[in-house]
């Protein structure tokens, strides 16, 4: 009997070692593509180390995290937009990561010591040919305009990729200047705040609105749908880079980072490095249409070419970031709901 339990320790301990030679990984991911697929696929093929895939949304990936505390099973967790990334960072779920190649290759503006960017997508005006010019909405200091008035549509203001665009106002006009202009959108609105950035696009080509701001997948979404009428309906659009003559257009991110209680952390490094490669870069961006954040990787994306080049506003993400909650207040002030 004694005999038997020496032997049960003895193979409990054997399997410790074995247990942090990592062959798998377990991924908590907000980020859900076709394309996707085969970045993991492709992972495991070069390292052997299997996925483990949990999908949520962001808010519940989080929550989940921190109550699943110290036992966790979360290892890597990835998002979309820089508020996810920063909310996350602020419960304390990430793990710095030191890494010499992910340094190397994500800009230092995309990336903080706890997370990286590893796509990039674009906050665009976009408006309607028949109610504007472009030069009439050339910046986002441009929509605030009294003469836009009526024109304005909107996401809510506390949907989150209005919150980290506000933060970027803030972060570049500072609070006085962007509670103005926040005020001034709102007395712009063709109707009240609603839907996605998908909707706001449709009711600009619609005319119930002029003017609007979208992440630009979901333009090169539309451009390329297999629905005719959905093609149909970006030609009434006119499409703006913001701010080329300034700072730039907002910049806003897909990333992730390793978590704090990770138990496979050699392959939670593996995996983010992974993500950094060439390879895996492309997949990552052109499978939502987005841009790799590695900036000496090119893709072919027939839509993205044909929205053209720009110049990106390069401010760190971390102080955008850090206006947040700056934001939230400075939209409830203004009645931006
Ligand atoms: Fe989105």
């Amino acid at each position: 009997m004694l005999n038997s339990i020496a032997w049960a320790l003895a193979a409990l301990f054997a399997a410790g070692p074995a247990l942090a030679d990592d062959k798998e990984l377990n991924l908590y991911s907000a980020r859900h593509y076709q394309a996707d697929e085969a970045l993991y696929a492709n992972f495991t093929e070069q390292t052997g180390i299997k996925i483990n895939r949990i999908e949520g949304k962001a808010h519940e990936l989080i929550e989940r995290i921190r109550n699943e505390g110290a036992n966790s099973p979360a290892d890597v967790f990835i998002t979309v937009d820089a508020a996810s990334l920063a909310v996350a960072d602020a419960w304390g779920i990430f793990a710095p990561v030191k890494s010499k190649l992910l340094e190397s290759r994500i800009p230092v503006h995309l990336r903080s010591d706890n997370w990286f960017a590893f796509s990039t997508r674009a906050r665009m005006i976009i408006y309607n040919k028949r109610k504007l010019k472009a030069e009439d909405v050339a910046t986002y200091e441009s929509l605030a305009d009294p003469k836009l008035k009526g024109l304005y549509c909107s996401i809510p203001g506390g949907h989150i990729y209005n919150l980290t665009f506000v933060a970027s106002l803030l972060a570049h006009n500072g609070e006085a200047k962007t509670e103005e202009w926040a005020r001034g959108l709102v007395a712009n609105f063709a109707r009240a705040p609603k839907g996605g950035d998908t909707d706001q696009i449709k009711s600009v080509a619609s005319g119930e609105c002029g003017v609007a701001v979208s992440n630009s997948y979901y333009l090169a979404r539309l451009m390329a749908s297999e629905k005719v009428e959905e093609r149909n309906l970006v030609k009434r659009l006119g499409v703006v880079w913001p701010n080329q003559n300034g700072r730039g257009t907002h910049i806003n991110v897909s990333g992730g980072g390793m978590v704090k209680t990770a138990k496979h952390r050699e392959a939670a490094v593996k995996f983010l490095e992974y993500l950094a490669s060439d390879e895996a870069q492309r997949y990552f961006a052109n499978g939502n249409n987005e841009w790799p954040a590695v900036p000496t990787v090119s893709i072919s994306n027939e839509e993205l070419d044909e929205l053209g080049k720009f110049k990106a506003d390069n401010i760190s993400l971390i102080k955008v970031a850090d206006q947040l909650s700056a934001a939230q207040k400075l939209l409830d002030r203004a009645g931006y709901r």
